[in-house]
């Protein structure tokens, strides 16, 4: 299986690259951002309170994210892997996700983290707001305290990968193809 942790902070495209990755290599998109807003939108107890997390730009608590995730998981199995879009966001998720896919007998292949400078993400999520109506990424300050969060509990997770020797930076900027044709190039590299 091919197992890739698509990589990044918000607005770095990886929600873009991921329809494209799971269409070029047949994989299933987890991304628990969507999963999170597919339960808001049906009005569901889990989607009720992840709501308050993220309308503020913070984390919804790992215990929550994690067994969203491992559900998901465990019912998809028979898929020729995944990428996880916005996930693991924590070091405790990564440890988890770690946990959740070696008992599936099937490991993270490969991390790739999209690099994007954070004037550029700025001016791409206040775009997307106008586009997607997605509370989160309309007030300038809610989007900065998700980059606050992003530094401090998010970037310790590539950490986590490099230490595994599965992280792979790739450059984040430039056309839509452009930016697609260098993570596959990586992926094709690796396997
Ligand atoms: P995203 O669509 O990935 O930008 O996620 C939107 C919001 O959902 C985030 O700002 C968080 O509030 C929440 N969220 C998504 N994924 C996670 C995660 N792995 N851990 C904690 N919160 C998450």
């Amino acid at each position: 299986m091919l197992n890739i942790i698509l990589f990044g902070p918000p607005g770095a495209g990886k929600g873009t690259q991921s329809e494209k990755l799971i269409k070029n290599y047949n994989l299933t998109h987890l991304s628990t951002g969507d999963l999170f807003r597919k339960h808001i939108s049906e009005r569901t107890e889990l989607g009720l309170s992840a709501k308050k997390y993220m309308d503020e730009g913070n984390l919804v608590p790992d215990e929550v994210v994690i067994g969203m995730v491992a559900e998901k998981v465990k019912n998809t199995p028979d898929t020729a892997g995944f990428i996880f879009d916005g996930f693991p966001r924590t070091v405790a998720q990564a440890e988890a996700l770690d946990k959740i896919l070696s008992e599936n007998g099937t490991p993270i292949t490969m991390m790739l983290a999209l690099q994007v400078d954070e004037e550029e993400l700025l001016d791409r999520l206040l775009k997307r707001g106008k586009v997607s109506g997605r509370p989160d990424d309309q007030n300038p300050e809610k989007i900065k305290n998700r980059f606050t969060v992003y530094d401090r509990e998010t970037t310790p997770v590539a950490a986590h990968y490099k230490q595994q020797g599965k992280l792979f930076n790739i450059k984040g900027v430039g056309d839509i193809d452009t930016i697609f044709s260098r993570l596959t190039e990586a992926i094709d590299a690796k396997v």
